[in-house]
């Protein structure tokens, strides 16, 4: 088999992942694997239960019953399948982003995601971009950069976003649902938000999207030729 390339993504949300991590997998014809979709997609499938994310027994009960699949369109967008249903849309809320950061904190459920994410990296040059990728995920990965900004530029970030999907979003809530999802993802006992010791650090904050694209490609370039 010819060997596939691999880019892992980390950082906490709102640092530019998905929106620079989609650009760079079209210039570079690889693939682009959003994994935090995949835990949203789990957390509405839950609430859509009536299951509580922090609900241990109920998460374990119920998370065999969910077949999740990942499907790309022509335009290389990917979707989120839950038990048949296309939820791609429904998964973007406030709301699922909480609950998600909640349900990805238990064994069971990162366990049960796992190897389709290692396997869409076995058939394809991939893109992939989550908390947990460069650490857990694609430990060999060959190139790791970590994503990061200030919590106010992520928030404000995360608030222009929202109010462009016409939903109604106030910068200080947003903020705060960041440090808090900030505050879970990095303190949770398995798979938490961390630096891999050979990933590249890159801040965010005073970049805009050309700019970041620009460094994440060199930083590429030293590993993958291109
Ligand atoms: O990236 P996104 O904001 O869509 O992720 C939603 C939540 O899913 C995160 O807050 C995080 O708790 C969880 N997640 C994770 N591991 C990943 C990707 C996302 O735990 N690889």
């Amino acid at each position: 088999m010819a060997k596939t390339y691999a880019i892992a993504i980390d950082g906490p949300a709102g640092a530019g992942k998905s929106t620079i991590a989609k650009r760079l997998a079209k210039e570079l014809g690889f693939q682009y694997v959003d994994t935090g979709a995949i835990y949203r997609t789990v957390a509405y499938f839950l609430d859509l239960l009536g299951i509580s994310p922090k609900d241990v027994d109920g998460v374990e009960r119920y998370i065999d019953e969910l077949n999740v699949e990942i499907r790309y369109d022509e335009d290389g967008a990917q979707h989120m399948i839950m038990n048949g249903m296309d939820v791609s849309k429904d998964i973007r809320t406030q709301d699922i982003s909480q609950k998600a950061s909640l349900v990805s904190a238990h064994a069971v459920v990162r366990e049960a995601l796992l190897d389709m994410q290692r396997n869409v990296a076995k058939n394809y040059n991939v893109i992939m971009d989550g908390r947990d990728i460069g650490t857990v995920v694609l430990p060999k990965a060959d190139v790791k950069i970590f994503l990061t900004a200030s919590a106010e530029v992520r928030a404000k970030r995360r608030t222009d976003e929202l109010i462009a999907k016409g939903q109604t979003a106030v910068f200080e809530t947003v903020l705060k649902e960041i440090e808090q999802r900030d505050y879970q993802d990095t303190h949770r006992p398995i798979a938490p938000l961390k630096m891999a010791k050979d990933s590249v650090k890159l801040d965010t904050s005073e970049l805009d999207i050309d700019g970041v694209v620009a460094a994440m490609r060199k930083i590429i370039a030293e590993k993958i030729e291109l």
